[in-house]
């Protein structure tokens, strides 16, 4: 009878530790779920940081790893534009695409009558001998598009200018009234700047790459902080 008891009792003990054991097993089991469960929120959070990331503003840090595509507005906040583009076999066209990271403003320094943008786009289409050339030029009355925005162009007379910026002319023909060129002007930079997703700090001057005095009269009238100021108004709406 004791014998029984002890094999009883004895027994009992090797039931108990299957017990134990299967519950470690559980409680492993379930921290394991857990641990995986926390990995895998984790790992989805940071994807959100990184969609979250794709979604702002791109940056010029960004910009290399974006796809830029090139528009050809037709109207500009109200301000009709012709795109003439340049024929792509004439010197003016590069033909290099390149990425937008500027918009840089420059006057044609031509007072003569008549010197309108109209009239610069005939100059460029038909110009063979010069590899000067820029992507707009804008009068009082129109704007004129005359080569990709993506395009190389060569107007800023230093390397980075000319590889990362949309150049633009403002046309300074006496007849013209310059006031409205310039408020013209701010719509289109305005209208690129949204469109290739720039901040203001891209808008920049012929002067600020290659020390040239251009946009001479902006330039001379201390009028760059109203001409963004104007940008940015037109941003807004
Ligand atoms: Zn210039």
């Amino acid at each position: 009878m004791e014998k029984k008891k002890k094999k009883k009792k004895y027994y009992r003990k090797r039931k108990i530790k299957p017990k134990i054991r299967l519950c470690i097993f559980i409680i492993l089991i379930i921290l394991t779920f857990n641990f995986i469960n926390n990995v895998l929120k984790s790992s989805n959070a940071s994807r959100n940081i990184v969609t979250e990331k794709e979604n702002l503003p791109v940056t010029n840090d960004t910009k290399e790893n974006n796809q830029q595509i090139a528009v050809f507005p037709s109207d500009v906040y109200g301000v009709q534009v012709k795109n003439e583009i340049i024929d792509k076999e004439t010197k003016a066209r590069s033909g290099e695409k390149r990425i937008i990271k500027y918009i840089v403003i420059h006057e044609t320094d031509n007072f003569e009558k008549g010197t309108t943008a109209a009239n610069h786009a005939m100059f460029l289409k038909e110009n063979n001998t010069s590899s000067t050339s820029w992507h707009y030029t804008v009068d009082d009355k129109e704007i004129y598009h005359h080569i990709p925005d993506d395009e190389k162009a060569n107007h800023a007379g230093e390397h980075n200018g000319n590889e990362y910026g949309i150049g633009i002319e403002l046309c300074v023909n006496k007849e013209g009234n310059f006031e409205k060129t310039f408020d013209n002007a701010t719509k289109l930079v305005a209208y690129l700047l949204k469109s290739y997703d720039l901040e203001i700090e891209a808008v920049k001057t012929h002067h600020d790459f290659s020390g040239k005095d251009c946009p001479h009269k902006i330039l001379k009238n201390n009028r760059l902080e109203e001409f963004k100021k104007k940008v940015k108004y037109y941003l807004k709406l």
